[in-house]
């Protein structure tokens, strides 16, 4: 029998309606011919009210008790949607993590898979039942614990059932109908891709487009999964919403494919840091032990008549998350105090936000850069930071003119004609 994985997302099954709605369409394919394998997440809210009960009760909680409770979310679901399609007449189940088994990491609220084995679901779908309904989001550790795998985790418990599987596809099912060239709620002109490269994906997803958790992007492209994301909202074929997929099966690709935009950056500057070699790893170093994600990392180097005498001295500036600025501040502080590094001051601008083109285009068109720039100069849009890899010109701007800047690069790389 042919394969599928569905995953249905929070807003898909947000009450019961919504998961008859689901459980319409996985019916559907049951009889096109498929055996299915749904993903549920917790209905929409749910995780969050988990989460601030863990909270309220206890703390410095327990992570192996915050799993057991906030992997709860998921549980329900998946009972009601296997109890939907029987009441359908669909021959179906429910499975918690530790029942198929989803073995993992005992890294609690961040466990990764260690193995999917196939056999029980297997064996139940040789014995007739057209779909299992597997709570997503969650596992068991080797203790035999309950795990989950971070916010946002059931789609890569969708794509890990996929490739263990061997899936035609894997379907996520969403509130949106696609992915965009940005975000629309920003830009009018936004425009739906019908395909969109793992790569591309990877570097959008980590970049604040919420549509999959990164590590679903990763894993599907490790294992080569097809992966395409859909509304469940809307009459859906298999043309329907975004495939992701692999490089080679896209056809031609424009220098840009996206634009992309982070809010919540901050931005650090150490002035006046002496200039040898040894510095960056001596403020960075403290840095990455406090947990600080530093994206943007600029350095200038200048000669300076630094108290009476020349020396080699620069100004070290990198962005990281504004949630991260007083631990970051504090580690930074704390070098200093030891004399592993010094600086005259530390200036933190809380206000700039992160925005972003991406495409694999990029790797033969030259110019982006340099088109990017001039857009955002037309409308006088000053850069503070600039960062480049192979598919993506990144630049730190002001925040009050984020929104400008995304419509203004939407315009410039004509992102709204196909
Ligand atoms: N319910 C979990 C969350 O809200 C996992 C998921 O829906 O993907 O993060
Ligand atoms: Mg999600």
């Amino acid at each position: 029998m042919p394969l599928l994985v569905m995953k249905f997302g929070g807003t898909s099954v947000a009450d019961l309606d919504r998961i008859a709605n689901a459980a319409e369409k996985v019916k559907r394919e049951v009889e096109r011919g498929y055996d299915v394998i749904v993903i549920v997440s917790a209905m929409s809210g749910k995780t969050n009210e988990l989460v601030g009960w863990v909270e309220q009760t206890s703390h410095l909680y327990d992570a192996r008790e915050y799993d057991a409770v906030v992997a709860s979310g998921e549980n329900v679901t998946a009972g009601l949607m296997a109890l939907r399609l029987q009441e359908m007449g669909v021959p179906a189940r429910s499975w918690q993590g530790w029942q198929v088994p989803i073995n993992t990491t005992s890294a609690h609220s961040a466990a990764r898979f260690v193995s999917i084995p196939r056999e029980n679901l297997d064996a139940k779908f040789a014995e007739g039942f057209k779909v299992a309904v597997v709570a997503g989001f969650q596992g068991v550790s080797e203790e035999g614990r309950i795990t989950t795998l971070g916010r946002g985790g059931s789609d890569t418990t969708a794509v890990a059932f996929a490739a263990a599987f061997d899936a035609e596809r894997c379907d996520i099912y969403t509130d949106v109908d696609g992915v965009y060239t940005t975000d629309p709620r920003i830009c009018g002109k936004a425009r739906k891709l019908d395909r969109i490269a793992f790569e591309e994906m990877l570097e959008l997803a980590s970049l604040g487009a919420k549509v999959l958790q990164t590590r679903s992007v990763e894993l599907a492209m490790r294992y080569k999964v097809k992966l395409r994301v859909l509304s469940s909202f809307e009459d859906t074929d298999e043309n329907s919403g975004t495939l992701v997929c692999d490089e080679e099966d896209i056809m031609e690709s424009k220098a840009v494919s996206g634009v992309a935009y982070s809010r919540d950056e901050a931005k650090i500057t150490l002035v006046t840091v002496e200039d040898r070699p040894g510095i960056a790893a001596a403020i960075f170093g403290p840095l990455a032990e406090a947990g600080v994600n530093v994206d943007m990392i600029v350095q200038n180097i200048s000669e300076k008549n630094y108290e009476g005498h020349t020396m080699a001295v620069t100004d070290m500036t990198f962005s990281c998350p504004t949630n991260q600025v007083a631990r970051a501040k504090k580690a930074l502080e704390e070098a200093r105090a030891a004399k592993t590094i010094s600086y005259d001051d530390l200036v933190v601008d809380t206000e700039v936000a992160k925005v972003s083109v991406v495409g694999i285009g990029m790797r033969s068109q030259s110019g982006v850069a340099a088109r990017m720039f001039a857009a955002l100069a037309a409308e006088n849009v000053n850069i503070k930071v600039i960062a480049t890899s192979e598919i993506k010109v990144s630049v730190l701007i002001d925040r009050k003119y984020m929104e400008l800047a995304v419509q203004a690069l939407h315009d410039a790389f004509a992102l709204d004609v196909a």
